[in-house]
C-alpha cells in the first residue's frame, strides 16, 4: 500500500510544473533573427522543417494541456479537494495519484468525458 499524500504531490507538481513550462518554452520559442537554421535552399531541408514544426506544434498543445492538469491540481491541493475523485467524490486510489498527481477522478471516473 502506497502512503501518497498531499505533500508528496505538492513536490511532484512543482518539479512536473517547471518541466512542462521549459519544454513548452523551447517549443514556442520564437525563431531568432538571422537564424541560420531552416529555409533551407534544398526542397528536403524545408519538408523536413515542416514536419518538425508539426510534430513540435502537436506535442506543445499535449504539454499544455498536461500543464493545465498540473495546475488545477494545484488549485486541488490548495482547496483541499486534491486526491478525490471529480464526479463520485472518493478518495482516489494512492498508487493512482502516485502515477499521476494530477489526476481528478477514479478509476471508474478515467474515461468520463470533463
Ligand atoms: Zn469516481
Amino acid at each position: 500500500m502506497t502512503d501518497y499524500g498531499p505533500e508528496d504531490a505538492a513536490v511532484d507538481l512543482a518539479e512536473r510544473e517547471a518541466e512542462l513550462r521549459r519544454k513548452l518554452a523551447r517549443l514556442t520559442a520564437p525563431v531568432e533573427e538571422g537564424s541560420t537554421i531552416g529555409f533551407g535552399k534544398r526542397i528536403g531541408d524545408g519538408t523536413i522543417q515542416a514536419i518538425q514544426q508539426m510534430e513540435d506544434a502537436g506535442s506543445a498543445q499535449v504539454i499544455a494541456d498536461t500543464l493545465d492538469e498540473v495546475l488545477r491540481a494545484q488549485a486541488r491541493l490548495a482547496d483541499g479537494t486534491w486526491g478525490r475523485c471529480e464526479v463520485c467524490g472518493i478518495a482516489i486510489d494512492p498508487d493512482r495519484l502516485e502515477f499521476r498527481p494530477w489526476s481528478t477522478t477514479c478509476i471508474d471516473h478515467a474515461d468520463a468525458p470533463r
